[in-house]
């Protein structure tokens, strides 16, 4: 099972480390052809107004919006997340629009650029260790759209059917069990193309 996590900008190699410890090879994506030869697609952390531009540029948008459109599982982290969202709050534009959530970018305050914490995530059993920089929180959900965890009562981890996004940074650490949870999603959906 492969799993490609998109290399235009941001933290590629971190993700591709996580993704092996899951028994899953992790490849980066540079061309729109190489999304044929992946089961799942990451969208790293980074800087979303770059990684849209590029995405743009190169383009992603259109074939990652086939690629999700066709079932393919996504997973959104960070800049990633911001990325996937319908809408960013504040009416900058939006990106792929493919996931029902309105984002808010930098939305933990210059005081708590950084932190990290131990959240509880829904469908995981032990607490995730969870890195936040610069990071997004999801304000708003549409009807479809399952909340995975919370910090402090803001969204940070939620999923739409074959899309996983999440706030925090899970290749920064060695927990790789949102990595894992991903890589089920992704097995779940080649089994059942089956
Ligand atoms: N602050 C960044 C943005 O708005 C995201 C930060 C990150 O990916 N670590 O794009």
């Amino acid at each position: 099972m492969k799993i490609g996590v998109l290399a235009l900008q941001g933290a590629v190699t971190e993700h591709i480390v996580s993704i092996g410890k899951t028994g899953a090879e992790g490849t980066p994506i540079k061309r729109v052809e190489q999304l044929g030869e992946v089961d799942g697609l990451i969208i790293p952390g980074g800087e979303s107004t770059t990684i849209g531009k590029l995405m743009r540029k190169y383009g992603f948008i259109e074939a990652i919006r086939e690629f999700a459109g066709g079932g393919k599982p996504v997973f959104g982290t960070c800049a990633g997340l911001i990325v996937l969202a319908k809408e960013i709050a504040g009416g900058e534009p939006s990106h792929l629009e493919l996931m029902d959530i309105t984002v808010a970018r930098n939305a933990f305050g210059r005081q708590r650029e950084s932190f990290e914490c131990d959240l509880d995530v829904k469908g995981i059993e032990e607490p995730v260790r969870a890195v936040f920089i610069r990071a997004p929180l999801i304000e708003k959900v549409g009807p479809g759209v399952e909340v995975l965890s919370t910090y402090n009562g803001e969204i940070v981890t939620a999923r739409e059917g074959n899309l996983l996004v999440s706030s925090f940074h899970p290749e920064l650490t060695d927990d790789f069990r949102l990595h894992q949870y991903f890589a089920d999603m992704v097995q779940a959906t080649r089994t059942a193309e089956q």
